[in-house]
């Protein structure tokens, strides 16, 4: 088969993230024309249950009245309006909610528009805050975990690095220092959990005492690396780095883009563990998965030495044009509004039980190497040979073909790699977080039925 895109530009004009077009046009993914609380609905009527919350995003589902009827008074108010020289009304009120609900300290909100931006308003915040204390520091080196993932602009790719993802920019990136994630799975040879973790551990310090002049911050997606395959750390790790930053003066930038809003069965990671990052970065659910809007947080010591005259030059200068746009704060004002009203976080509980059991037939399994979850964030890690690690030959997209086989049953999943993703909404019922686990264990013995 020939691909000439010119016969293919009238009917596929959109350019999709992620992915490589030439298989996307002949396989013609259902195209969603609507959906209906964890449904999404397709131009022929087929409907499907939404097992990657659409991303990892959705929080209460499709077309919920509450955040709908929010958006539409908004829109009979205003669609937009700048942060740049005027107030808005509802950038205001969101940022009073999100200060109140996150952890102790975070009292100021940086909005831009995507995950990925507030990531890179974190890191410069980071480097200009040391310029800018009391006694200046120039500090303007980052510590990344491995297999982070933050997003995919310049600065975030930077911190982050998958190598699949990113080897193309590489000269674009800024050098990072680099720890073992406590979170790795499979382990190395010979290790187990314990003496990894102490490995880890140690590198950490390690990293950090022989650099910590020059260490502007720490970033870390905290309790767990979702992109990396729902990398969990084990407890105590985001304590110890909270002690070791604070003790030398680092900055800890929490990237719950993923964990935010209630994935781990907290309303953020980090209380989890009581700790309060200097700087918390928030997107995905924050509109209920609705909108893009993003938030960077910071605490107070962070804002004020960006404080002082036009002339002192300590001013952020930084922003994007849609920054607080209010649809996307009224969405979010609703949704934070629906956490406060609803016992979802024990759906979240009741969620990560099912998955557990329901999935558990496919543990003994001689291609799945292992199931890594934590609340609802789940990660199959699908191996041909269970024995050596090794997998299947990306050219036979086994992983795929569980996604589209789960698909003709009327789910969607979606594969990274070897691994197999679950998210449901957090506001999933537990009859379709059953159905969900069941259509998956189903849709992968078929496809390995053979092997
Ligand atoms: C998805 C994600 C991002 C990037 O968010 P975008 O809105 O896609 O830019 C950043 N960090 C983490 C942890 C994520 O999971």
């Amino acid at each position: 088969m020939t691909h000439d895109s010119r016969l293919t530009t009238t009917r596929f004009p959109v350019w999709h993230p992620f992915t490589q077009m030439q298989v996307f046009v002949e396989e013609n993914p259902p195209v969603i024309v609507a959906g209906e609380e964890f449904d999404l609905i397709d131009d022929h009527a087929n409907r499907y249950l939404d097992g990657v919350s659409s991303l990892w995003c959705n929080v209460f589902g499709h077309r919920v009245p509450e955040i709908d009827s929010a958006i539409k008074r908004q829109v009979d108010r205003i669609s937009h309006t700048t942060l740049l020289g005027l107030q808005s009304d509802v950038s205001i009120e969101l940022a009073q909610k999100l200060v109140s609900v996150t952890p102790e300290g975070l009292n100021h909100v940086f909005y831009s528009d995507a995950g990925a931006t507030s990531v890179e308003a974190a890191l410069k915040i980071a480097i200009q805050y040391h310029a800018q204390k009391e006694r200046p520091q120039k500090r303007h080196m980052f510590v990344r975990l491995s297999d982070a993932y933050h997003g995919d602009t310049i600065g975030s790719v930077s911190v982050g690095r998958m190598e699949t993802f990113h080897h193309f920019y590489a000269p674009l990136l800024f050098e990072t220092i680099n720890v073992p994630s406590p979170g790795l799975s499979p382990l190395p040879q010979g290790q187990t959990r314990q003496t990894f973790y102490e490995d880890c551990l140690q590198q950490l310090e390690q990293a950090i005492n022989r650099h910590r002049e020059e260490i502007a911050a720490v970033i870390i997606e905290p309790i767990v690396q979702g992109a990396a395959g729902v990398f969990v750390h084990p407890p105590g790790y985001l304590t110890r780095l909270r002690e070791l930053t604070t003790q030398h003066g680092i900055l800890l930038i929490a990237d719950e883009v993923a964990v935010g809003f209630g994935k781990t069965g907290t309303l953020f990671a980090c209380q989890q563990e009581n700790v309060t990052p200097d700087i918390l970065c928030l997107a995905k659910g924050l509109t209920g998965g609705y909108l893009p809007l993003a938030a960077t947080l910071t605490t107070s010591e962070i804002y004020d030495a960006f404080l002082g005259p036009p002339s002192a030059r300590r001013t952020f200068f930084h922003g994007h044009t849609f920054t607080g746009n209010p649809l996307g704060c009224a969405a979010a004002i609703a949704t934070l509004d629906l956490f406060a009203t609803r016992p979802v976080l024990e759906q979240v509980a009741t969620s990560e039980q099912i998955l557990q059991d329901k999935l558990s037939p496919l543990i003994g399994h001689p291609h799945v190497r292992e199931i890594r979850q934590k609340g609802i964030m789940v990660g199959i890690d699908i191996v041909k040979n269970k024995a050596t690690g090794e997998l299947f030959d990306p050219s036979l997209r086994q992983e795929h073909a569980i996604v589209r086989e789960a698909r003709k049953r009327g789910v969607i999943i979606r594969a990274l790699g070897n691994v197999l993703f679950l998210m449901p909404a957090v506001a999933m019922p537990s009859e379709l977080v059953r159905q969900l686990a069941e259509v998956t264990v189903e849709s992968f013995t078929h496809v390995m039925r053979d092997d």
